[in-house]
C-alpha cells in the first residue's frame, strides 16, 4: 500500500514538473526584427469622401452601376500621381486592378487586396446612427460611415500610402499589385474571382497576398489586455443542408402519429444533439502558441500543456459564441417552413441548416454525416442551393512572409502581439490561393471589442489616428518589401 502511494506521489510530482517546465519554456516567436517605419500623417479627408459613394453590393439587376463609375472617377481625382504611374485595368465592369511595376522583376509581386463594395444600411435602424451612414462625417475624431472598417478604410489607405510614396519619389523594387473587388459582400465571384483568374492566366505568382479579415484587436482576445494583431491564415468553409419531408396531411382532428413538420423537427433535434467535435485546427494551434506565452500564469500553463488541458481550454472557448466557432464546425438552423393553418396537418416541411467548416471538414463529409445520423426514411437530407466550399488552404505562419508582415505591423505598432488566426467569415482572400500559398488576412484598421458589432452594423467608424496609422502601415510594408 505504502509503495503504491509512493509511486502515485512520484507520478504526480513528475507530472507537475513536466507542466511547469513546459510552461516556463513556453516562449512566443520572436518578431523583433527591425523594419524602419514610414510615417505618413493623413487627415482622413479622402476616406471621409469615399464613404459618400454608396457602392452597395446587390444582385446584378439591382446594382447602381453609376455609383461605381463615380467612385472610380473619385479615386482618379484623389490620387492623380498613382493614376499616372500605375497601370490600371477594370475587371468585370467594376473591379480595379493596378500594377506598379517594380525595378527587380525577379522578385515575386506583392498583392494588396481590398473591396470597394459595402453592405446596405438597414433603414429601420438609420435613426440609430449618430451621423448619416453615408455622410463620412467626422465626429469626436472618428470618421463615421458604412465602409470605414469594411473595407474602404483599407482600400483608401493603400492608395493614399502609394500616392505619398510616389510623391517622395519612391520606386518599388518588387512589383506591387492592387486588387480591388466590387462584389465581396455578395461572394466576390466576379471581382476577386475574376482578378485571381486573370492573374493566374498571366502566370503571376505572388510573393504574398494581403486582404482583410484580421485586425489590430484590443480587448478582444481573452486574457490579453494589450493589442493583438490577428492575421488570418485560413478562413472557414461554408455549406447549408436542406432537411425536408413530404407526407399526407389531413384534418387536425384525426392526426397520424407523426407528420412532416414533426419529422423534420425530430431530425433537427438529432443533429442538435450531435454537434461536431471540438478540435484545434492548425491556425488555432498557431494562435495558442503565439498568444499563450503572453497570458497570465494559469492560462499560460494551460496553453503550454494542451495535451493535458485541452478540455479545459475548450470549455473556456465555449463560453462565447465567437470562441466556440473557433474550435468546431458550427451548425445552426436558419430557415424553417411548414404549416398553413392551425387546423390543418401540414403535408410538407423544410428546414435549412447552415455549417461553417473548420479546416479539414468538407461539404460532402458534412452531408454524409447528416444522412448517417438521420435514419428516418421520411426525411430527406440534401445539399442546399447546390453550393458548398471547404475551408481555404492554410497559409504557413512559420514562413518568412508571415514574419515580414509581422515586422511591418510592429514597426508602426511597436507593442502589439502578433498571432495567426482563423477567420470565421468569408473574404476575397480565398480566391487568391491560385497565385500564392501565402494569403494573409489582415487589415490595419484597429478594432476594440465594441467595434465588432459596428461591422455591417450601426455606427461603423474608424478613428482618425487609427486610419492615419493604417496609411503608415501600408507605406512601411511597400517600402520594405
Ligand atoms: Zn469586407
Amino acid at each position: 500500500m505504502k509503495k503504491i502511494l509512493l509511486i502515485l506521489a512520484l507520478g504526480i510530482l513528475l507530472l507537475l514538473c513536466v507542466i511547469l517546465v513546459n510552461t516556463l519554456q513556453f516562449k512566443a516567436p520572436d518578431f523583433s526584427v527591425a523594419i524602419p517605419p514610414t510615417t505618413i500623417n493623413s487627415d482622413g479627408k479622402i476616406l471621409s469622401e469615399a464613404v459618400s459613394y454608396q457602392t452597395i453590393s446587390h444582385k446584378r439587376e439591382m446594382r447602381n452601376d453609376s455609383v461605381f463609375v463615380g467612385f472610380h472617377a473619385f479615386l482618379e481625382q484623389s490620387f492623380p500621381l498613382l493614376h499616372s504611374k500605375l497601370d490600371k485595368e477594370v475587371v468585370n465592369e467594376h473591379s480595379l486592378l493596378y500594377t506598379w511595376v517594380g525595378a527587380d522583376l525577379s522578385k515575386k509581386p506583392l498583392v494588396l487586396a481590398a473591396h470597394m463594395d459595402v453592405v446596405p444600411v438597414d433603414y429601420s435602424s438609420k435613426k440609430d446612427w449618430d451621423v448619416d451612414p453615408f455622410s463620412g462625417e467626422v465626429k469626436d475624431n472618428y470618421i463615421y460611415g458604412r465602409g470605414t472598417i469594411d473595407d474602404k478604410g483599407s482600400l483608401v489607405a493603400i492608395m493614399e500610402s502609394i500616392e505619398n510614396l510616389l510623391n517622395q519619389g519612391f520606386k518599388p523594387s518588387r512589383t506591387i499589385i492592387l486588387a480591388f473587388g466590387h462584389d465581396e459582400e455578395i461572394g466576390g465571384d466576379e471581382g476577386a474571382g475574376g482578378i485571381a483568374k486573370l492573374l493566374e492566366k498571366r502566370g503571376t505568382k505572388a510573393w504574398m497576398v494581403i486582404d482583410e479579415g484580421g485586425t489590430l484587436a484590443t480587448g478582444i482576445v481573452p486574457g490579453v489586455e494589450g493589442t493583438v494583431a490577428l492575421i488570418g491564415t485560413s478562413e472557414k468553409g461554408y455549406v447549408s443542408l436542406e432537411i425536408s419531408a413530404n407526407m399526407a396531411g389531413g384534418h387536425s382532428s384525426m392526426p397520424e402519429p407523426i407528420n412532416a413538420l414533426e419529422a423534420v423537427n425530430r431530425a433537427l433535434f438529432k443533429l442538435k444533439e450531435n454537434p461536431l467535435p471540438d478540435r484545434f485546427s492548425e491556425p488555432i494551434q498557431g494562435f495558442i502558441s503565439h498568444i499563450g506565452p503572453h497570458l497570465p500564469f494559469v492560462q499560460k500553463m494551460a496553453f503550454a500543456n494542451t495535451w493535458l488541458f485541452k478540455p479545459l481550454i475548450f470549455d473556456t472557448y465555449k463560453k462565447s459564441a465567437s470562441g466556440a466557432a473557433l474550435i468546431h464546425t458550427t451548425q445552426v438552423v436558419t430557415m424553417f417552413n411548414s404549416g398553413l393553418k392551425d387546423n390543418i396537418v401540414p403535408t410538407r416541411a423544410r428546414a435549412v441548416i447552415n455549417y461553417r467548416l473548420l479546416p479539414g471538414d468538407s461539404p460532402e463529409g458534412i452531408l454524409a454525416r447528416a444522412q448517417r445520423l438521420i435514419t428516418d426514411t421520411i426525411v430527406k437530407v440534401t445539399l442546399y442551393d447546390d453550393f458548398g466550399t471547404s475551408a481555404s488552404p492554410i497559409s504557413n505562419h512559420a514562413s518568412d512572409e508571415f514574419h515580414f508582415l509581422a515586422g511591418a505591423i510592429r514597426a508602426v505598432n511597436p507593442d502589439v502581439i502578433v498571432s495567426p488566426y482563423l477567420v470565421l467569415g468569408a473574404t476575397d482572400g480565398r480566391y487568391y490561393y491560385n497565385i500564392s500559398d501565402k494569403v494573409f488576412r489582415f487589415s490595419p484598421i484597429p478594432l476594440q471589442k465594441e467595434d465588432l458589432s459596428r461591422i455591417h452594423g450601426i455606427n461603423e467608424r474608424v478613428s482618425l489616428i487609427g486610419y492615419s496609422k493604417s496609411v503608415s502601415f501600408y507605406a512601411t510594408l511597400i517600402k520594405n518589401s
